[in-house]
């Protein structure tokens, strides 16, 4: 099953996450992905781990598993990136580690540009807060559209926009191409109705990442609310001899978002997949829906006083 972009691709709706899938493991976790039926990988350059995934793609290329043309491949432009003449450096750098000629998504991870400090991927401030570069997101958004026109993407997008952003660069004199998907953490403790809504609204599709909450995220504080142990959405689950993961992702399938679990055990890789062979009722929709406490398991504490910080907004 997928979603039909702007650009006329499917985007399959069930992808696989990547971040904080080790180096060791994702050579097994992509090939159980793919014998499984994933061909939507998502990652990005900070997840410092593209080298690997290219690897692996690439040998299953060559095994004849799976073609190029069959896989759908996202990545992410990082924050210290942001000046529109390093855009396409910086895809590039992707496309190479990935031993790929073109990405089908890229998406540009943050609306927040930060300061290129070295290698660092999180400069901070003296005040330990995000370095903020005082770039503009329509400019690197230009970057972007660049990277269209020369082949190197079939389709941009964003990631973390609230609807305001989105809206700025839908206005932008001489916008040459609209963008294809904005990429949020979405789940029942953050439903992001509004925001949907919006997008959808604007034909640009919308991804759910932490679709589980990101359980084994680095500084998740304790007592967090947690959604697979959330008993109320077991017990929907129980109803349907599924399990607790399956049902947090089932919940985005039926409102027509994408959704990328993340898994680096063969087991949950296969179980998050075995999602289309059911179908929530519309109460159990609503009572999911009803969990919504605009919760996020990613609140950027850092990047707060950013001009660009998506999360004050309303949605
Ligand atoms: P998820 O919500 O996908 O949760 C992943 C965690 O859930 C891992 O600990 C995994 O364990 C565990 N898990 C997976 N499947 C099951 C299951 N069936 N039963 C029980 N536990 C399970 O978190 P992520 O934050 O990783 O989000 C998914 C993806 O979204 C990322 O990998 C990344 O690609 C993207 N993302 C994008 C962001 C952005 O800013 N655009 C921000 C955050 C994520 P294990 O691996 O050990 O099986």
């Amino acid at each position: 099953m997928s979603i039909k972009l702007i650009n006329n691709a499917a985007m399959p709706i069930v992808g696989l996450g990547t971040w904080r899938v080790s180096p060791g493991q994702l050579a097994e976790a992509l090939k159980v992905a793919i014998a499984t039926g994933y061909r939507h990988i998502d990652g990005a350059y900070v997840y410092q781990n593209e080298g690997e995934v290219g690897a692996a793609l690439c040998a299953m290329i060559k095994e004849g598993v799976v073609t190029r043309e069959d896989l759908f491949i996202v990545s992410k432009l990082w924050c210290t990136f942001h000046e529109k003449f390093k855009v396409k450096a910086a895809c590039q750098k992707t496309l190479n580690d990935l031993k790929l000629d073109y990405l089908d998504l890229y998406l540009m991870h943050l609306p927040m540009g930060v300061k290129e400090v070295g290698d660092e991927l999180f400069p901070l401030d003296d005040n330990k807060k995000a370095l903020p570069s005082n770039t503009d997101f329509l400019d690197t958004w230009e970057g972007m559209e660049e990277l269209v026109d020369l082949k190197m993407v079939k389709a941009i997008g964003v990631s973390n926009f609230n609807h305001e952003q989105i809206e700025a660069i839908l206005n932008k004199p001489g916008l040459k191409h609209k963008p294809a998907n904005n990429q949020i953490e979405c789940h029942p403790y953050l439903t992001q109705e509004k925001l949907i809504d919006y997008c959808h609204s604007k034909g640009i599709s919308v991804t759910a990442y932490s679709p589980l909450g990101s359980p084994d995220r680095p500084f998740a504080p304790a007592g967090e609310p947690t959604l697979l142990e959330d008993l109320r959405i077991k017990a929907i689950a129980d109803k349907y001899k599924k399990t607790t993961a399956q049902v947090l992702i089932r919940f985005h399938v039926q409102r027509n978002v994408i959704v990328i679990p993340k898994s680096a055990t063969p087991q949950r890789i296969k179980e998050n997949f075995q999602v289309f062979d059911f179908e929530l009722s519309e109460d159990d929709m609503a009572i999911l829906t009803s969990f919504n406490r605009n919760w996020r398991f990613f609140p950027l504490p850092l990047w707060t006083n950013h001009k660009d910080y998506p999360f004050h907004a309303e949605y």
